[in-house]
This record gives C-alpha cells, structure tokens and sequence, in this order.
C-alpha cells in the first residue's frame, strides 16, 4: 500500500529491471542508511547451510527510488525484502513478492468471469443491467446472464450499455431446458437461442435427438439415452452459435436425489460432448457437499487421465441478497478479453475455479500450475483490480438509475483496469 512496485509478473529466466517508489513519507529513504536486498525464491534453493540460500545484495537507491535487476529462475513466487541499515540496526523496509512465469502463461492475462446467473426474467431478483452492474462492482472482467429457458434477457443486459464506454463484457447467455431432460447446460456466448430454437422447431430437435441416439447406442436406460442424445444435441448447437458448451451441476441434489443419476453422468463426463464441466457451481453453504463431490470427482478423473476443461460459477438468483453472488467465479488465462479468445483458452485448460465464500480462505481448484499462480494473483494483484472495478460498477449501477452524469464518468475510466493491470507485467 505505501509502494508503487513494478513490474510484479515477469518471464522466467529473462534479466528483470523491478523499480520500488515509495508514496509516502513515512517510507522515505534514508540518507544516511544503507540498504539490502533480500531475494527468496519460494521453491528453489541454492547450495549451503541454513539461511545462506538466500540471495544478499546490496542496493543504492537513486532519485528516492530503488531500481534493481534480478533474473528470477523457474515458475514460482518470489519474495523480497529491503532492509535498512542504520548504525547496528537493521529493520524491514519494504516487503514483497513477484511472480516469474514461462513464456506461455506470461503472455496471457487472468480475466475473472461468471458465466451463469439469473434475472427477474426467471427467478433471479434484479433486471438484466443491474446483474451487469452489480457484476463489475463485484469485480469481474466478463460475465453472461443465463435465465432458464430465455436468451433474450441476456441481449437486454448488453443493450442497456450499449452506447456508454465501459470495460466489462457482457456477453450472451441461456440456461438450456429441453423438453424431458432435466440435464442443466449453459449457452455461454453463442449468438443464437438454442431454447428457441428447440421451441421453434420441436419436431426437427426430436427427429435428430432420435437419431443421434440411435447412433450412440450408449449403454443406459432408454430415458437416459434420449437424456444423453439430447445434450449432445445441445452441446452442438451451442457451438454452432460459437458459444462455449457448459455442462452444470451434476451433483446439485434435487427433489430428494442428484441432478443427475451417475451412470449418464459418467457417460457425459467421459464422452466430453461439452466444451467444460461446472466444477464449482452455485451452491448455498449448507449445499457445499455438491461442490465437494464434484471437485473430487474431477481429481479422481485426472487422476485416470481425463482433463476436462472447466469453470466455477455462482448460479446467482440475486445480487444483493448475501446469497451465491460473488462467492465462486472463473479465473481465464487468455490473450484478451473477445469471446473467441475466452472459449480457446478454457478448452486448452487454462482456467480455475475460485471459491471465495464470505468470511473462509479463498480456494482455487484446478491444474495445480494454475492454482498456484491464481493464488498469488487473488493475493497481491486482484484486490487493486476488483477496487478499481467496483468504481465502475457503481457508475453502472448510477447510469441505469437515471444518472446521466455517471456516463461521463465512466467514459474517463475507460481503459483503466487495462492499463494498471500492464504495469503489472511491465
Ligand atoms: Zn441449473
Ligand atoms: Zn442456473
């Protein structure tokens, strides 16, 4: 807080200049001190006993600002510590860390997401632009709206931003019901309604749902069968319309059982005719075994060797009530924030799901290279973030009140999440 300190992210390997300026005068540097650099590299060591792995060099600071180069090794946390000497004393100066990455994940950027929420439109509590709103407010870079069965209120949380600057991305969204599968999917993205499109023609939607199951002679019930055909019927369409296919929830419990019984669930799981699996879903506090099994499940299959893409969501039904809106998101590992972009990087297994419950640890479920990484970004670089996006997200919330100075505003911050967050990977 008393520091600026860039850059925080940098490539592995690389010669990296880190520049320290102190804010305030209460960190002003000394005259007449001399100062340290401390430099411990989280999960490598070198050669020596005790404390003399760590890395001990003196440093001279220019101008009231300190810049020093280090070549940081390997894919890990960094911690550095200044330390002032004056006289006999020597105390902590200024304390971090700096993350060093290999080349593939330093050229993308963390873009925290929610994919599945709710509106009035179904049994959500709030209008469309005022999930949008409260979602940027929450600190989220994208999200959809995804109400059972609709599409269209979706388009109406873009269309109520449409002609103001702002740096969320909203994109389309359906939670897709078909006629007697009660296997819930999410449209994320794609640029057509696929319940509409089930609704407008029913009798093509039977046909070829009948037809794929004949295909696929999956070894299940008859019902289930036609359950399995229609997902995969689903999955397509979703893709068809350049969205991301997302299969929810297995295991919420639901008029006494789980969602889904765990002979078509692992039949859908293993057969992967989705784009990525909901490991974290919406679930209140006293429904958290439904999470628990599903990030079990997904471990004991990576442990078999099936990767499954995934995401974490909060299934919100209202933003403002205390319950599931904020507590789980996804963090995407992508080159940008365009929904081409998006979708590749969570089918090439470059994303987390975050648990962030009120008042617990934050967890993050995932590749543990990922996690690992998420976790520092949740620590050192997210708070600045989510600060700066919650400015926004009342503006937002201002706009769609009427506020028509909140425009204004917002088109002054436009950009400014971009730009803080590359200072951070200098
Ligand atoms: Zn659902
Ligand atoms: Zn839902």
């Amino acid at each position: 807080m008393y520091f600026n300190i860039f850059p925080r992210i940098v490539a592995e390997g690389q010669s990296t200049t880190i520049r320290v300026e102190p804010l305030y005068s209460h960190k002003k540097i000394k005259e007449e001190a001399r100062y340290k650099l401390v430099h411990s590299p989280m999960e490598t060591r070198g050669i020596g006993q005790g404390e003399s792995f760590k890395r001990i060099s003196s440093i001279q600071p220019k101008d009231g600002v300190f810049e020093f180069t280090l070549t940081f090794e390997g894919e890990q946390e960094h911690n550095i510590d200044i330390l002032e000497v004056t006289g006999q004393e020597e105390r902590v100066y200024c304390s971090f860390s700096v993350y060093s990455l290999k080349e593939d994940l330093y050229n993308l950027r963390p873009y925290k997401g929610d994919m599945h929420m709710h509106s009035h439109y179904s049994d959500g509590q709030e209008s469309p632009a005022y999930v949008a709103a409260a979602c940027r407010r929450e600190g989220l870079d994208f999200m959809a709206l995804t109400d059972h069965g609709q599409y269209k209120p979706s388009l109406e949380a873009q269309q109520a931003f449409e002609n103001v600057e702002i740096d969320l991305k909203i994109y389309p969204g359906e939670e897709i019901h078909p006629p007697d599968n009660d296997v819930h999917m999410i449209n994320f993205g794609g640029n057509f309604s696929v319940n509409e499109l089930i609704e407008d023609q029913s009798e093509t939607y039977f046909n070829e749902v009948e037809e794929i199951k004949e295909r696929e002679k999956a070894p299940l019930s008859e019902e289930e069968q036609y359950k399995y055909a229609s997902c995969k019927w689903c999955f397509d369409k979703i893709r068809q319309g350049g969205g991301l296919a997302i299969y929810c929830h297995p295991y919420w419990i639901h008029n006494r059982v789980y969602n889904v019984s765990i002979d078509l669930h692992n039949y859908i799981y293993e057969k992967q005719p989705y784009d990525a699996f909901e490991l974290i879903g919406g679930f209140h506090i006293h429904e958290a075994e439904s999470n628990h099994l599903q990030v079990t499940y997904y471990q004991e299959q990576r442990a078999r060797g099936i990767q499954v893409p995934i995401v974490g969501v909060t299934d919100a039904h209202g933003c403002d009530n205390g319950q599931l809106f904020g507590w789980y998101y996804t963090i995407v590992f992508s080159q940008d924030l365009e929904l081409p972009s998006l979708i590749k990087s969570i089918k090439d297994l470059k994303s987390v799901a975050v648990e962030a419950l009120p008042g617990n640890p934050v967890r993050v479920y995932g590749p543990h290279r990922l996690v690992k990484y998420a976790l520092f970004l949740i620590r050192e670089v997210f708070p600045i973030h989510d600060e700066l996006c919650r400015e926004e997200g009342k503006l937002m919330l201002e706009f769609i009140a009427g506020n028509q100075d909140a425009s204004r505003i917002m088109k002054s911050y436009k950009g400014r999440v971009a730009r803080r967050m590359s200072k951070y990977w200098g």
